[in-house]
């Protein structure tokens, strides 16, 4: 808003500024069409490394638009704009089926991984979120527990007794949940010690940098206790080398993912990263595929 209201009575035109100008309002405009493109979106797929066996366990779905005119624009510039304006439903809605889809064709393959899908703050407050959920596993045929939402800390602390609420519906459903984001959210530990996930993902912003940054390797420790402690699964995120995986396997941590194993892939790729179907390989020979 501020590049129009502070200069509109300046009449100076600046291509610069026009583009930023492009950037911000025109994707809004377009998500409707590209919802019903064939083309414009598509989900990516990121590995999730189970530390003491070094199997890939599970894939993080990621949104990704290829905007007609503006190229490929990343979540993290979209997703934020589309939640401010009332479009997370169908942005939701339109990943949901299409992960789900993916997951049936993997299952079909012989590939049994967890699916991971990012929901939004909105999402938490659609009451008939929960049976739309599980609606679509049916209509796909899959386990609830096949399937695992991300709900970002903050996104829970915007509302946090709706969000609860939901939570628990989710939970009642079988589907797993896993807080993301963890450590940026400001969560009071009364809030955590209620939080119904199987899962907790510390954010990449405490991960990336780890091994030459004390403090950061502190409160990773603190992080992956205290979260096991109340009896959940620790994640990762952000894993970039072997120094970093070396300290999170020390420290006890469960699960890793980052661009040292993997960076998103498309759907078609996954298969053949994996050479072998996850389900047919023993946990200690599938160690053999990895460096550590
Ligand atoms: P997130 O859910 O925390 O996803 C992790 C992000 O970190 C992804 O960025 C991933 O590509 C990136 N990443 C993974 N490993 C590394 C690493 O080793 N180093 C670094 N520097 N980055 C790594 P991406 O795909 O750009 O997504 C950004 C955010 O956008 C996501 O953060 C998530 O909050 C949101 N998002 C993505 N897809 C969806 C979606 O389908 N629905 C919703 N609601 N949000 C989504
Ligand atoms: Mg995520
Ligand atoms: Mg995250
Ligand atoms: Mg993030």
């Amino acid at each position: 808003h501020d590049a129009i209201d502070t200069r509109s009575h300046i009449a100076v035109y600046s291509e610069a500024e026009d583009t930023l100008y492009q950037r911000r309002f025109t994707p809004l405009n377009d998500f409707g069409s590209a919802l019903e493109s064939q083309d414009q979106l598509r989900l990516v797929y990121q590995p999730r490394i189970d530390i003491g066996s070094g199997d890939c366990i599970g894939a993080e779905a990621l949104l990704r638009w290829n905007h007609p005119t503006l190229g490929a624009i990343g979540p993290g510039e979209f997703m934020p704009m589309i939640e401010r304006s009332g479009l997370a439903h169908a942005a939701t809605a339109w990943v949901l089926a299409t992960a789900l889809q993916q997951q049936r064709r993997w299952r079909d393959a012989g590939m049994f991984l967890q699916m991971s899908i990012n929901v939004s703050a909105a999402n938490l407050q659609e009451p008939d979120f929960a049976t739309a959920l599980e609606a679509g596993l049916k209509r796909h045929g899959l386990p609830p527990d096949s399937i695992e939402l991300e709900i970002t800390e903050s996104a829970i602390m915007e509302q946090p007794v709706k969000a609860h609420a939901m939570l628990d519906a989710i939970a009642a459903t079988g589907v797993r949940l896993a807080i993301d984001d963890f450590g940026t959210g400001y969560s009071s530990l009364s809030y955590l010690q209620r939080m119904p996930a199987d899962v907790v993902k510390i954010d990449q912003s405490f991960v990336i940098g780890l091994e030459r940054d004390v403090r950061k390797q502190a409160l990773v420790a603190t992080m992956i206790t205290l979260s096991q402690d109340l009896g959940h699964r620790v994640v990762a995120e952000g894993v970039e080398c072997e120094e970093v995986l070396s300290f999170l396997r020390q420290a006890g941590c469960d699960e890793a993912q980052g661009f040292m194993f993997a960076r998103p892939m498309e759907a078609e790729a996954f298969p053949g990263w994996r050479h072998v179907p996850v389900a047919s390989i023993p946990a200690r020979s599938a160690q053999a595929h990895y460096a550590f």
